[in-house]
């Protein structure tokens, strides 16, 4: 821990008295070290795609300049790369934007199902390029939550995108949505959004670290998948918002299950 000491000498007290003040910087410190660990990390994560984007275009200026072929494959390196600067920059705008909003109330009211069937519409193709099948087990009846619409949008995309990413061609996906009338953690009702898939699972150690801001179990296999390792903070700050719960279980071998567990 980090301790500032301020020694000042009692007035009038022939030298003998001060008085000392000891104020723990810990807490400060600490918050300062994210900050500053987070510029650090959005920078580097800036710098590689554009140094690839800077390195390929010197080359299709000389080396490559006749050559029709190389110039294509350089071109679709620099749209992947550029590709993924422009989703880095629109998540952090989210994330900035979760974050300043986090201690307002969700005023709207949203059906948590028709809300997953909205986010499983937009990412149908993603689907069916992974070659994975997804599958809503919902509730009989209609379950709203006090929520913002976009972001409560927002979670199941990230978390359906994860599962379809990490889960492997041929795989299933299954999101289960079930409500609780008493939930002992939430005190009230609740609905409860199980996102599960039949990937490669976790080892334990990670997951306490998985919502951290750039936090990447394997980073290549992230990288080329164009993840930008902010998708699981944002899930984080959002269930935050809506005074919910995010649970991750997930063992090696058996797949991952991510839970969130909102107020109702
Ligand atoms: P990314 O853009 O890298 O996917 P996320 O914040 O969404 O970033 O996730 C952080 C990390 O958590 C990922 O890089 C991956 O290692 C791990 N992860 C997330 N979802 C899953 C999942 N369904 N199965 C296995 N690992 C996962």
């Amino acid at each position: 821990s980090l301790w500032r000491v301020t020694v000042t000498p009692l007035e009038q007290s022939d030298g003998r008295g001060a008085v000392c003040v000891f104020e723990d910087l810990t807490e400060q410190e600490q918050i300062g070290q994210v900050r500053r660990d987070f510029v650090a990390n959005v920078s580097h994560e800036l710098r590689t795609p554009l140094t690839a984007l800077i390195g390929f275009i010197e080359t299709l200026r000389g080396p490559a300049r006749d050559d029709a072929a190389a110039r294509e494959r350089f071109l679709d390196i620099m749209e992947r790369e550029a590709t993924r600067m422009t989703r880095l920059v629109r998540d952090l705008l989210s994330l900035s934007r979760v974050e300043a909003q986090e201690r307002q109330r969700p005023t709207e009211q949203v059906e948590v199902q028709a809300s997953i069937q909205g986010v499983l519409a937009i990412l149908r193709q993603t689907i069916d390029e992974a070659q994975v099948r997804v599958v809503l087990e919902g509730c009989k009846t209609p379950v709203t939550v006090p929520a913002d619409s976009d972001q409560l949008g927002q979670v199941w995309q990230n978390l359906i995108e994860n599962a379809v990413k990490y889960g492997g061609a041929g795989k299933q996906v299954t999101v289960r949505v079930t409500t609780n009338d008493h939930d002992p953690m939430l005190r009230g009702p609740s609905v409860r959004v199980d996102v599960v898939d039949q990937g490669e699972g976790l080892d334990p150690v990670h997951i306490p670290r998985l919502t951290e801001r750039f936090y990447r179990v394997d980073s290549h296999r992230s990288r080329r998948q164009g993840g930008t390792g902010l998708g699981l903070a944002i899930v984080k700050h959002i269930v935050n918002r809506h005074r919910g719960r995010l649970k991750i279980e997930s063992a090696p071998g058996q797949g991952s299950t991510f839970t969130v567990i909102l107020p109702r």
